[in-house]
């Protein structure tokens, strides 16, 4: 049997994981061995079958060493600082991880299955070991336009997003129930029914949001009734990391031979959880909106079609239905006045799911495979 060793289960997208893992039955294929940054030594609290009572060191290299397969989603720091070191040690496995460092690593393979299973194959068969998650964002946009992009229709794409809180970690999405509370405590102390004076009370929004007191330590800036068109840190080339990676992983994913142009402008809001990104989409050549919408229907089968009317798109089209759901609803497809070979579409994702531990969940199975 495979020896799994799991680090990072507590977090965010570890508990996502290990409800899909535990879900799926899939801990059964595997002897697990759960590894802590922090609790070594304590009772593990994930009832897999055929797994440590004991949480184990995860600096521990000679343990993890011994491991097939490290999956991770503990982030960054951890890979940096353990996965060369584990690699000098002599570690000959697999390491699937959620994290970005090692991403656009020549030897790396980001995993995305239902659009990149081949790309995957291949690696395997060329005795790559190195295993990442896609950035969320880019990881939803492709399942969500991969019939397009499989069928070599795309010219270019920008890609505008609405990401919400919980892609910058469980404290900033406590941060924001914070900051709302902060604000809708004071404005309705006195009662709910304030319309009459609707243009005070936002003046008086706008105060608190600069209140010193204001609770914005994780964030920087409030989120709660604003939103914030800056995600990850600065690049030379007025680009954020996050809109540099669009282009940049995307075109890792598909192995383009051409690459696809892809820009746009992320933004954070302040949905809790499932990030959203409207789509203008150039194509190499007019194609009907029937067969468009066929070929986005027929790539994959989470994607789910939602057609181009107000009702529809105000009930499936959103973060509060995508979430906790392995469904990616695409929808707003339609011909831009810009001219016939421009498509507009709006897409919603869970970012924990498909946008972080689906593909690492479903990797473990390729490589049973393999
Ligand atoms: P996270 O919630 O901050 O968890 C990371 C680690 O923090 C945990 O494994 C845990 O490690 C430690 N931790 C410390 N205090 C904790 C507490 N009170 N509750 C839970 N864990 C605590 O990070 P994450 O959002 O899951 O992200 C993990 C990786 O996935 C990152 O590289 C991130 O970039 C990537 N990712 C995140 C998302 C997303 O939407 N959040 C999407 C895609 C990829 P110990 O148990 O060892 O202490």
């Amino acid at each position: 049997m495979m020896k799994l060793g799991i680090v990072g289960w507590r977090g965010m997208v570890g508990q996502v994981l290990m409800e899909r893992m535990t879900a799926e039955a899939d801990f059964k294929h595997f002897e697990t061995t759960f590894f802590s940054t922090s609790q070594k030594g304590e009772t593990n609290p994930i009832k897999a079958p055929n797994s440590n009572p004991v949480l184990q060191d995860a600096y521990d290299i000679s343990a993890l060493k011994q491991m097939d397969v490290i999956l991770t989603c503990q982030g960054g720091d951890y890979t940096k600082k353990v996965h060369a070191e584990l690699k000098a040690a002599g570690f000959k496995g697999f390491w699937i991880d959620a994290a970005s460092t090692l991403r656009m690593e020549k030897d790396a393979v980001i995993i995305l299955d239902p659009v990149n299973k081949n790309v995957i194959k291949t690696a395997l068969l060329n005795n790559q070991k190195e295993f990442i998650g896609g950035n969320c964002t880019v990881s939803l946009m492709m399942l969500a336009i991969g019939g397009l992009l499989e069928s070599d229709s795309v010219e270019w794409i920008t890609s505008m997003t609405y990401q919400a809180a919980s892609g910058a970690g469980a404290r900033h999405m406590n941060e924001l129930l914070k900051q709302m509370k902060f604000v809708t405590d004071a404005v309705m102390s006195e009662g709910e029914n304030l319309s009459d004076q609707i243009l005070q009370v936002e003046k008086n929004v706008k105060v608190l949001l600069g209140d010193p007191k204001f609770p914005k330590e994780n964030f920087g800036y409030p989120l709660a009734f604003n939103l914030l068109p800056w995600i990850d840190s600065e690049l030379d080339n007025g680009q954020s990391k996050e809109e540099w990676k669009a282009c940049a992983e995307a075109n890792k994913i598909l192995q383009s031979k051409t690459l696809i142009p892809i820009d746009g402008t992320c933004v954070r809001v302040s949905a809790m959880r499932c990030h959203s990104q409207a789509l203008t989409i150039k194509l190499k050549k007019d194609i009907p909106i029937d067969e468009i919408e066929s070929m986005i229907r027929e790539h994959n089968q989470w994607v789910k079609f939602i057609p181009n009317n107000k009702s529809s798109s105000m009930e499936f089209l959103t973060p509060e239905y995508a979430s906790g759901n392995l469904e990616i609803p695409v929808g707003r497809v339609r011909k831009m006045n810009l001219g016939p070979t421009y498509l507009n579409a709006f897409t919603v994702g869970d970012q924990l799911l498909w946008g972080a531990a689906e593909p690492l969940r479903r990797m473990l199975h390729i490589l049973l495979e393999h």
